[in-house]
C-alpha cells in the first residue's frame, strides 16, 4: 500500500503539511502489515500514527484504551474531522450500543475505541470475529507492567490479539518507558517481533522549575499569578486533605481551582474533570490519581507542591502540560520535610525487599534531579537513555546557573551532631545543637555539653536544613523505621566525616530570580485582542456543538490565525490543524472576525486589501440570495455553505442594517418574543453576548442554533438602537 493516501489524508482530513518525529514511518510499517512498538512523548502526535492506517486500511481500526471518561472526547473530536468513529463502553445504553455494533457489521466505521476489560468478553470477540479489522492500537501500552505505576490486570489480556488475529497489524503505543518497561511491554505483549519506534523523550516547550518549599501555597500562588494568570493547569499535591485546603486557598485568592481526589463522590470528580476540559482557565488541584489520559492541548502549567515518587511520574505528571507544543512551565517545590517523609514512607512500607530497593532506587534518582546543579532536562533524558548533547538553557538550572559551595566542613558538623545524640533525633533537634540553642530539650538531654554543641553558628538554621536535606537526598544519612524521623548516618557517610571526600552542596537560589520574563508566550495589543475574539469565537462554537474548545482548534492554530490573518478560504486551508471538514464548517466566522480587525485597524495590514475584498464578496454574495427572497436554510442550501456560516454573515448583514430578521426566518413575531425572552434570562457569557445553547436546550431543539443566532442578533440591534 502506497503512501500516497496517508499524506492526503494528513493533509485535508487532519490539516498537516508534514509528519512529526517518526509518524511517517510507524504509519507506512503498519500500511505494510507490520507490527509497531512506538515510544513518543505526549503532544508529538501519538495518536495519528493509527488514525491514519486505520482510515487507509480496508476495515475498522480497534483502539484499545484504558481512558474510559475521553472517549467521548477522542469520538467527537475525529467526527469534528469527519472521521467516522464511535465507541463501546460502559457509559452507553443498549440502543447505542446495539446502533454501533449495527455500524461496525455494516462497515461503516473507521475507528472503535474501547476499553481493555471489553475485548476480553465474548460478546465482543465474536463481534470482532464477523468484522474486517484494519489494525489493532493499544493506547498507553505502559499499562500493562506491573513494574509501572499505571499497571491493569486486563492488559496482560491483550495477548489474546495476536493469537485470534495473527494477520492483523499491531501498534502498541507508550508515552512513559524506561527500558524495564519497555521489555515488559514487548514480552507480554508479543511483541518482539514488532519495529521499534523511540522517539526522544525531550519536552522542550516544558520549562523545568524545581523550587526550595517555604510557604507553599503562597508560592503556588504567587508562581500562578505571575506567570500563568486565566491559564489552565494542573497542581499536584500528595493528600487529600491539602488537595481541599489548596483548591480553597487558590479559590480564595482569585483563581477558578476545583479539587480532584478519591474522596469526592463519582459524580463529583466526572463534574470536575469535565469543567476542565471544557472550560479555558480553570486549575484542577489533585492527588497524583488524577491525569491518565487528560488529553486536554492547553494545559499551561503543571505544579507539584509535594514530591512525586520517580522520575517516570515526574516525566509523565509534567508532560501533561503544553501538548499543543506551546510554551509551559513545570513547576516544583520541594524541601527537608518532603525528603524525609518519603524516606520514611519507604521504609515502613510493607513491600518485599526487590521492590522497595527499586523504590528507593527510583526515589534517589528523583532526589538526584532536585538536587542536580546541571541541566535538569540533560539527567531526566539520561534517566530514559535518551541523551541531549547541550544544556537545554530552558531549565531553571541553566537559566539561573546554581552556585554551589566547599561544604565538606558543614557536612561533618552535621553527621558528627548526629552521630554524638546517638543518632535517635531528627533534623530540627539537631540544628537547635549545631546552633546552640537553649530549650527545654537540649537540657532533657544534656545536649548542651557535647562537643557539637554551638559548632555551627556560622550558618543559619535555613542554611542547616538545606545541608541536612542535601545529605538525606545524597545518601549520606538515612531516615530511620520508627516513624520519627530520626536520622542515622549510612556507609557514604565515613568517607566524609574521615576527611576523604570533599563535599559541593548547592546553593538554594531564589525563585524571583528564575523569573525573568514570562514563559508563556504574552501576545500584545491588536495581536491579543484578536486572540481574545478568536477565542471567544471557539468558545461560542464550542458551546454549540458541546464539545471542548480545542476539539474546534487548538491554541496553536488560533495563534498561526492571529501571526498569518488569513484573509481566504484558501489562505485558512494552509494553517495547520484546518482540514476540510474544519474548514467548511468553521472557517468563515473566524475570516469574519480577522476580516473586522483588519477594518479597524488598516495599519496594521500590507498586502491584504483584495483578499478583503474577496472576502467581502462572500458576504455580500449572501446578501444578494436574501434580497431575492431566500431564508437563511435555502441561502446555505444554494451555496453549498453550512447554516452557521450562513449565520454568521447573516449576523454581520443585520449588525449593518441591510437585512430585518422577517427577511431570514419566518417566524411569527410571538415565536421570536418567546425565544428573545429565553435569551434575557440567561447569563452573560464572558464575550457578552447571551449564551445560545441554554436557549436551545429549553426549547427542545424547536429552533436550530442558527436560527437562535439571527434572533439574537436582532435584540442586540434593538438594544443598540435603544441607546443610540
Ligand atoms: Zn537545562
Amino acid at each position: 500500500m502506497n503512501m500516497d493516501a496517508a499524506v492526503e489524508v494528513l493533509n485535508t482530513t487532519f490539516g498537516f503539511d508534514q509528519f512529526r518525529q517518526s509518524q511517517e514511518d510507524v504509519i507506512s510499517a503498519l500500511l505494510k502489515g507490520e507490527d509497531a512498538l512506538v515510544l513518543m512523548p505526549t503532544g508529538a502526535g501519538k495518536s495519528l500514527c493509527y488514525q491514519i492506517p486505520a482510515i487507509v486500511r480496508d476495515g475498522v481500526g480497534v483502539v484499545i484504551s484504558p481512558l474510559i471518561a475521553l472517549m467521548q472526547d477522542q469520538v467527537s473530536a475525529l467526527s469534528q474531522l469527519g472521521v467516522k468513529a464511535a465507541f463501546l463502553n460502559s457509559t452507553l445504553d443498549y440502543e447505542d450500543e446495539i446502533n454501533v455494533e449495527n455500524q461496525l457489521t455494516n462497515g461503516k466505521l473507521d475507528l472503535l475505541y474501547i476499553a481493555p476489560e471489553r475485548l476480553n468478553s465474548p460478546r465482543m470477540l465474536a463481534l470482532l470475529d464477523r468484522l474486517q479489522i484494519a489494525l489493532f492500537a493499544i493506547d498507553e501500552a505502559h499499562c500493562v507492567s506491573q513494574w509501572g505505576h499505571d499497571f491493569r490486570s486486563d492488559y496482560l489480556q491483550l495477548s489474546l490479539i495476536e493469537q485470534r488475529y495473527p494477520s492483523v497489524p499491531r501498534i502498541a503505543l507508550t508515552a512513559t518507558a524506561d527500558d524495564r518497561t519497555r521489555r515488559e511491554i514487548i514480552q507480554n505483549l508479543h511483541l518482539a517481533d514488532a519495529q521499534h519506534f523511540i522517539n526522544s523523550f525531550d519536552r522542550p516547550n516544558i520549562q523545568y522549575r524545581i523550587n526550595l518549599k517555604t510557604k507553599a501555597k503562597e508560592q503556588l500562588l504567587e508562581f500562578i499569578k505571575a506567570e500563568h494568570q486565566d491559564d489552565a493547569g494542573i497542581v499536584y499535591c500528595l493528600s487529600r486533605n491539602s488537595v481541599d485546603k489548596t483548591a480553597q486557598w487558590l479559590s480564595q485568592h482569585g483563581i477558578k481551582a476545583l479539587p480532584y481526589h478519591a474522596g469526592l463522590t463519582k459524580d463529583e470528580r466526572a463534574n470536575n474533570q469535565k469543567r476542565f476540559l471544557r472550560e479555558d482557565s480553570i486549575v484542577v488541584v489533585a492527588t497524583i490519581a488524577f491525569g491518565l489520559g487528560i488529553d486536554k492541548p492547553n494545559v499551561r502549567f503543571v505544579a507539584h507542591i509535594d514530591l512525586p515518587k520517580s522520575i517516570e511520574a515526574y516525566y509523565q505528571e509534567t508532560g501533561r502540560a503544553g501538548r499543543d507544543g506551546l510554551a509551559a512551565t513545570a513547576w516544583m517545590v520541594y524541601g527537608l520535610q518532603d525528603v524525609v517523609k518519603l524516606r520514611q514512607m519507604m521504609s515502613n512500607s510493607d513491600a518485599n525487599e526487590i521492590y522497595k530497593r527499586v523504590e528507593r532506587q527510583k526515589l534517589d534518582a528523583l532526589l538526584g534531579l532536585c538536587e542536580i546543579v546541571t541541566c535538569r532536562r540533560q539527567s531526566m533524558l539520561a534517566y530514559f537513555d535518551d541523551k541531549l548533547d547541550e544544556p537545554c538553557e530552558n531549565c531553571d538550572t541553566c537559566l539561573v546557573p546554581v552556585e554551589t559551595w566547599d561544604a565538606t566542613q558543614a557536612a561533618q558538623k552535621a553527621l558528627s551532631c548526629a552521630y554524638r545524640t546517638e543518632q535517635r533525633f531528627g533534623a530540627g533537634h539537631l540544628i537547635d545543637v549545631l546552633t546552640g540553642k537553649d530549650n527545654t530539650k537540649v537540657r532533657q538531654f544534656g545536649h548542651q555539653s557535647i562537643s557539637t554543641y554551638g559548632v555551627g553558628k556560622d550558618l543559619s538554621a535555613n542554611q542547616w536544613k538545606s545541608v541536612y536535606r542535601q545529605l538525606i537526598a545524597r545518601g549520606l544519612l538515612t531516615v530511620d523505621v520508627d516513624g520519627y524521623g530520626s536520622l542515622k548516618l549510612t556507609e557514604q557517610a565515613r568517607s566524609v566525616l574521615q576527611g576523604e571526600q570533599q563535599l559541593l552542596l548547592r546553593k538554594d537560589p531564589d525563585e524571583k530570580i528564575i523569573r525573568k520574563g514570562k514563559t508563556t508566550s504574552t501576545l500584545i495589543g491588536e495581536d491579543a485582542d484578536l486572540w481574545e475574539a478568536l477565542r471567544a469565537c471557539r468558545k461560542e462554537l464550542a458551546e454549540e456543538q458541546g464539545v471542548p474548545p480545542y476539539v474546534i482548534f487548538h491554541d496553536a492554530t488560533l495563534q498561526e490565525m492571529v501571526a498569518r490573518r488569513p484573509f481566504s478560504e484558501t489562505e485558512m486551508r494552509t494553517i495547520s490543524g484546518v482540514g476540510e471538514k474544519k474548514l467548511r464548517s468553521y472557517a468563515q466566522p473566524f475570516l469574519t472576525i480577522i476580516e473586522e480587525f483588519a477594518i479597524d485597524a488598516p495599519a496594521a495590514q500590507t498586502s491584504t486589501t483584495p483578499a478583503a475584498v474577496k472576502k467581502t464578496d462572500t458576504v455580500a454574495e449572501t446578501l444578494a440570495l436574501i434580497k431575492q427572497g431566500f431564508k437563511l436554510d435555502e441561502v446555505a442550501d444554494k451555496r453549498k455553505l453550512t447554516k452557521s456560516t450562513i449565520s454568521s454573515h447573516i449576523e454581520k448583514l443585520m449588525h449593518l442594517g441591510e437585512v430585518t430578521l422577517a427577511e431570514v426566518i419566518e417566524l411569527s413575531d410571538e415565536e421570536i418574543n418567546r425565544v428573545k425572552e429565553l435569551l434575557l434570562e440567561q447569563v452573560p457569557s464572558d464575550a457578552d453576548t447571551y449564551p445560545i445553547k441554554p436557549v436551545y436546550e429549553i426549547l427542545g431543539g424547536e429552533y436550530s442554533y442558527e436560527v437562535i443566532r439571527c434572533i439574537r442578533a436582532n435584540l442586540i440591534n434593538e438594544f443598540e438602537a435603544e441607546m443610540a
